[in-house]
Formats: C-alpha cells, structure tokens, sequence
C-alpha cells in the first residue's frame, strides 16, 4: 500500500539521525554510567549494554533519556529479549503505548526503583531481582 501523501511526509526516515538526537543519547549514556556505576543492574555484574525499556523507535522525549534505560551485562540483555514476559513484570520492557516509561517500576539487582529523567532513581518497597 502506497502511504498517503500527508503520512509518507511525516514518516521519519530510518536512516535519519537527527543531531540532537544524537547529543542526547550521549548525555544518556553518561548519566546510565553514573546511575549504575558501571555495574550491571540486574545482577550486578560488569555493564556493557544500554537497554532500551520502550523501544527506541519511538521518539519523545523520553527516546534516549535515563528513564527509559537499563545498564545490563550482555547476558541479562539477551535474557530480557528471551524472555519477554518476565522483562515485562521486571519493568525492563515498558509497553510502546507508554507515554512515561518512568512511572513503570524497575526491578533491579538493588531492589524496585522509579527511574527517573535526571540518572536518578526512588527505592519502592518491595525485591529486587534474583536472576
Ligand atoms: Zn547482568
Ligand atoms: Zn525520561
């Protein structure tokens, strides 16, 4: 099916990387470095990936911000795609209809947290992850 005019206008290429986009991953990446320490926040071990809770294909302001981000190792990042399910009640995937990905709890190796905008995070009652 063609895409009506007005849509195949609006419709962000792919391919396009807009450069504050990319300003603004790079401030995410920094302060996920700072929430996390460099450990892995599902298990504590050493972090290596930047995990997307929303996927990144939907662009807010919240696309690249430290809300919408988990520091993991790679194998609790392969964990989170292999097992949707359980990375959906762990808050590590947050629906794409979710306008606010940070008012969905995290389940983390520290316990259950709000993330917030800023790299930062509130402790919920309740337990943390034990993969
Ligand atoms: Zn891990
Ligand atoms: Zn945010």
């Amino acid at each position: 099916m063609r895409w009506p005019r007005v849509v195949a206008a609006a419709r962000p290429s792919s391919r396009y990387w807009a450069p504050d986009t990319r300003v603004r991953a790079t401030a995410a990446r920094e302060a996920l470095r700072k929430r996390s320490r460099g450990r892995c926040e599902g298990c504590g071990g050493s972090a290596t990936d930047y995990s997307h809770r929303r996927t990144v294909s939907i662009r807010d302001e919240h696309q690249w911000c430290p809300c919408n981000a988990l520091h993991l190792c790679r194998t609790c990042h392969r964990w989170a795609h292999d097992n949707p399910e359980q990375a959906r009640e762990r808050g590590w995937h947050v629906s794409r209809y979710e306008n606010n990905p940070g008012t969905v709890p995290a389940v983390t190796i520290a316990g259950r947290f709000i993330l917030d905008c800023e790299g930062g995070g509130s402790h919920l009652p309740g337990v943390g992850a034990n993969r």
